[in-house]
């Protein structure tokens, strides 16, 4: 399994890539976002460890710079500070896992041969509902051949919606679904992200699909 590791301390980087290569893994370095950005796009790799903070150009910009160029290499993200806002800003810019410094090392083996298990499964195929067309693995959207940018959160919510039109979808299934059964997060984050969905995918459209069905659920009709 060869592993991409973008990270500007020099000394952190060397000490994982020897204990990775330890662990099996081939591991190449990068020291700064530019780098790390040009060498995730050249090569093949099967996973990424991509800190935030970096010179030249910072983690969630390489993260979307990756994914806007359409690479799907899975990406574990470092961060030197913790909280939720920056785990979902992290998950927002396309990086499947986070892990806070200081971390455990085996925590991190852990978690890149998870990556690797998930990222050579198929990815889900595109799907449509009336003129909507949602391309779950290129996140592209569009109505009708208008396209629609929508954050990957964005994608994996309307992605739930739309593999069962006209069906209605309970809030804690969708919670599951798209942020994690050990997210923690306000159940109304749902809601609101369905308000973000509705102002790209009805309204600028003249149209009413996404809709609550109060105390049960949401459902995206057909029409
Ligand atoms: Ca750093």
């Amino acid at each position: 399994m060869r592993l991409l590791i973008v990270e500007d301390e020099v000394r952190l980087a060397e000490a994982l890539q020897r204990g990775l290569e330890a662990e099996g893994f081939e591991a190449d370095l990068a020291f700064d976002g530019l780098d790390g950005l040009d060498k995730a796009l050249a090569g093949e790799y099967d996973a990424i460890v991509l800190d935030i903070l970096l010179p030249g150009m910072n983690g969630y910009r390489v993260c979307a710079e990756i994914r806007a160029a359409g690479n799907w290499t899975p990406i574990l993200m470092l961060t030197a500070k913790s909280g939720e806002f920056d785990e979902a800003e992290a998950l927002d810019t396309g990086a499947d896992d986070f892990l806070s410094k200081p971390f455990s090392y085996v925590v991190l083996v852990a978690r890149l041969r998870a990556l690797v298990r998930r990222g050579s499964g198929p990815r889900p195929a595109p799907c449509q509902v009336g003129d909507l067309r949602l391309d779950p693995a290129a996140r592209t959207c569009d109505r009708g051949g208008v396209a629609i940018h929508l954050t990957p959160r964005e994608v994996d919510l309307l992605e739930a919606l739309m593999s069962r039109p006209g069906e209605v979808v309970g809030k804690q299934e969708l919670l599951d679904r798209v942020w994690g059964p050990d997210a923690g997060v306000d159940p109304n984050v749902v809601e609101v992200y369905l308000g973000y969905l509705r102002r790209k995918i009805d309204r600028p459209f003249g149209r009413d699909t996404l809709r609550t069905v109060r105390g049960v659920g949401y459902l995206l009709a057909a029409d």
